[in-house]
């Protein structure tokens, strides 16, 4: 499933899953850009995977901030002159049950996982509608459709991505663009390393497969609905979870 000639933007590639992707799309041959708010880690990452013979910049953005994501496009464009891919994968939490939740604890969730798919694929559909072509892929979550006590701004912010994702998916269908959503349960990286071994327990307890997910099996739904073959599903959510919810 080759990406040759193909160019990418993936949002929070500096570590975890999107790492795990931008390894995975350069792998196939596209010419990566990784997006994160910390320019040295992301660095660091494109660095490594330039060693392996890959072509992959990294880019400062936060995602949440209208300007930065222009700026990102812009020069995504000024590089490699088109944009095929986007893995709209930039998220973060801040739990906490609602009854306590922080005005600002809600707004930054929702700012980060929504507000900024919302800015990166309005700035990337420009180019993508004028070559009638593009993928974009939108990282929700498994708690944006079962929910999960302590974080209902994730959980708003991730089914607010799925509705993001049929209703611009509708948009530029006719135009050659498919628009999916991939909902992991969960994975090993930075945001669940901080969950206790009790909860951690708790969790696998529950997981058919009896373990966390690793990023690269995320990478896996989102390399297939960047393809090729995968050139008449849009619209859909790809549920990768273990068997946590069927
Ligand atoms: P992670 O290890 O915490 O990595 C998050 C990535 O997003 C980093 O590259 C981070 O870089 C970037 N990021 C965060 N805020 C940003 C912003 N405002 N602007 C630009 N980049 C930003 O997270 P992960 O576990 O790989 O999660 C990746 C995606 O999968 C997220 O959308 C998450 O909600 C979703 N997900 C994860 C799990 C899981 O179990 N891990 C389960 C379901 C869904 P900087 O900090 O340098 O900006």
């Amino acid at each position: 499933m080759s990406l040759e000639g193909k160019v990418a933007i993936v949002t929070g590639g500096s570590r975890g899953i999107g790492a795990a992707v931008a390894a995975s799309l350069a792998r196939a041959g596209a010419k990566v850009v990784i997006v994160a708010r910390d320019l040295p880690r992301a660095d660091a990452t494109a660095a490594a995977l330039r060693a392996d013979g890959a072509t992959v910049v990294a880019m400062k953005a936060d995602v949440a901030v209208g300007a930065e994501v222009e700026a990102l496009v812009d020069e995504t464009l000024g590089t490699f002159g088109r944009i095929d891919v986007l893995v709209n994968n930039a998220g973060m939490t801040r739990d906490g049950l609602l009854i306590r939740m922080k005005d600002e604890d809600w707004d930054r969730v929702i700012e980060v996982n929504l507000r900024g798919a919302f800015l990166c694929t309005r700035a990337v559909l420009r180019p993508m509608i004028k070559q009638r072509s593009g993928r974009i892929v939108n990282v929700t979550s498994l708690v944006g459709v079962r929910g999960n006590a302590g974080q209902a701004n994730y959980a708003a912010a991730k089914a607010g991505l799925i509705g993001l994702t049929k209703a611009t998916a509708l948009e530029v269908a006719s135009r050659g663009i498919t628009i999916n959503a991939v909902a992991p349960g969960f994975v090993e990286t930075d945001m669940t390393s901080p969950l206790s071994t009790e909860i951690r327990n708790g969790i696998l307890g529950q997981i058919p497969l009896k373990r966390f997910g690793t990023p690269s099996e995320i990478a896996a739904a989102v390399q297939y609905l960047v393809s090729e073959p995968a050139g008449y599903v849009t619209g859909q959510v790809i549920h990768v979870n273990g068997g946590l919810w069927m």
